[in-house]
């Protein structure tokens, strides 16, 4: 058998041609005309096909229906799976493009992760707090994806509140690595970047706190795009740690993440942390040259903690993005050392107090016959939130307590603007920050489990850019030891997602990683 690494487009799982699709009882649809590669295909190839007719939305969207059917049960990357609406959807795209009115993401599937809050879709966060939450309004990116004539195929499963770099901590179950069933996809946007890599969805929406969309990415062979703190709107996106979350995008290709980013990003006056800033076509410069592009090779993320074959992998790509007329610096991020520490006392804190709203009362899990207030808001909080959520509930409300709030909170408060400052520095000596995303490639599902500690430790690489509040990227660019998927990431200074995008399409055009298939 040929190793993933040496595996091409040529070995196509086979669809379900011709046959009723039903991915809920009761609802079928006869397919009899779709090309069976339809779910290989790029967003911009997506688009051509729809433009040129080869192809409807509805047939699209019953084709990706049909690989949702075939491959979830095993992944698990779904916990809602919006057959009917999405079939509705996509016949009011045929219909809009039909009558001239058509955009370049009119009728292509997508799906959400499910912390954007859908309208009359229920909206889990992962979370068996939310298990019975329907959202009653959507998110501004859900809004925009609608707008622009999109179709949403279901949400997508992640670590429960986004917390977690593995996805074992959702409620609904681990989702599986689309390459290895054994190993974890990464996360907290494991749902998306899985769905993405079996290719359920052309594309995903993921939002990223410490990592959660570059991680995953990298751990599926997929890309992902985080984008500068305030590109994104942040309004319907369930709060995790309100200073370092932001919206982004899991897809095949950086052209790809172009392409749902220029839908996706803008100002939103529901979110005050938005910035009003215009928003570049981010799909104009892709084929411009990068020679001359200095790449900064952050000294302290090469070293001891790295496995030999990310290193290696990373280091083939940072070549040849010399040969495509980079020249590379090697920079320092001197505070590196503290930013897991500093990134946890943080994120814990916020997530203490954004978390404070879910107590029964209004919305979510509330337990059975509570005998007063008090016993409600307990056993509502301690049967509805998971170990992980509880444990950092906890750490969070201590390190904000009066009597630690400047041993902790304050001083980590200190230290980010030394990570920050560390960046700045950095990109006055570069125009991109390269690096690994994870340590290792994907680790195996329960092997971090029992160690919060351990999996705290996977996030050493990524947290750093939040903290920041800086745009970063992961391209798929080889295949470990274990010939599971290593990512290279990318980083550059506030409001430079052109930038980022440039490179790494400039790096995909040259290079075959990210047509690689899982299944
Ligand atoms: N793994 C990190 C955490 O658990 C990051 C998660 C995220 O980016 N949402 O906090």
């Amino acid at each position: 058998m040929r190793s993933h690494a040496e595996r091409g487009n040529d070995e196509l799982a086979p669809l379900p041609v011709g046959r009723g699709v039903g991915v809920r009882a009761g609802f079928t649809t006869t397919l009899s005309i779709f090309p069976t590669i339809m779910h290989n295909k790029t967003l911009t190839e997506l688009s051509a096909g729809l433009a040129t007719g080869q192809y409807s939305s509805r047939e699209l969207t019953a084709a990706f229906l049909a690989r949702i059917q075939q491959h979830n049960p095993q992944l698990n990357a779904f916990i809602t799976v919006t057959a009917e609406t999405a079939l509705a959807q996509a016949a009011a795209a045929d219909q809009r493009r039909a009558q001239g009115q058509a955009g370049p993401l009119t009728g292509i599937p997508m799906a959400h992760k499910d912390i954007f809050c859908t309208q009359g879709v229920k909206t889990s966060c992962g979370s068996k707090m939310l298990d019975n939450f329907t959202a009653p309004y959507d998110a501004t990116v859900v809004a925009k994806l609608n707008d622009a004539g999109m179709v949403m195929l279901g949400k997508l499963n992640m670590d429960e509140f986004a917390m977690g770099s593995s996805n074992e901590s959702s409620h609904y179950g681990p989702v599986k690595n689309p390459w290895d069933l054994n190993a974890v996809p990464g996360g907290s946007s494991g749902g998306s970047a899985a769905a993405v890599a079996a290719r359920l969805a052309p594309v995903a929406t993921a939002t990223d706190t410490g990592g959660s969309i570059r991680q995953p990415a990298a751990f599926c062979g997929v890309t992902g795009i985080k984008p500068t703190y305030g590109r994104v709107s942040r309004y319907g996106m369930i709060a995790y740690a309100s200073s370092l979350d932001q919206g982004g995008v899991i897809a095949q290709s950086a052209e790809d993440c172009a392409l749902l980013l220029n839908a996706m990003a803008g100002f939103d006056p529901r979110d005050s942390t938005c910035v009003d800033q215009p928003v570049p076509d981010y799909t104009a410069g892709l084929g411009d040259d990068i020679a001359g592009l200095r790449i900064g090779l952050p000294r302290q993320w090469f070293g001891e903690g790295l496995s030999n074959d990310v290193a290696q992998a990373v280091r083939a790509a940072v070549g040849q993005f010399e040969q495509l007329g980079a020249t590379v610096v090697d920079i320092d991020l001197p505070h590196a050392p503290y930013c897991i520490p500093c990134y946890y006392v943080i994120a814990m804190s916020e997530a203490s107090s954004n978390l404070a709203r879910f107590d029964g009362a209004r919305y979510g899990h509330r337990c059975e016959n509570p005998k007063d207030l008090l016993d409600m808001y307990m056993r509502s909080r301690g049967e509805g939130f998971g170990a992980e959520v509880q444990r950092r509930i906890l750490i969070g409300t201590y390190a904000l307590s009066a009597g630690y709030y400047d041993a902790y909170y304050l001083k980590a408060q200190k230290i980010r603007r030394l990570i920050a400052q560390d960046f700045q520095q950095a990109l006055q000596q570069c125009d991109v920050i390269m690096g690994p995303v994870a340590p290792s490639t994907a680790f195996d599902l329960g092997s971090h489990s029992g160690d919060p500690v351990q999996m705290y430790l996977e996030d050493i690489y990524t947290l750093p850019l939040n903290l920041a509040g800086l745009p970063g990227m992961s391209i798929p660019v080889g295949f470990g030891d274990n010939q599971r998927p290593v990512g290279l990431q990318m980083i550059a200074g506030y409001w430079q997602e052109g930038l980022l995008l440039k490179a790494a399409h400039r790096y995909q055009q040259n290079s075959d990683w990210h047509t690689k298939r899982a299944c």
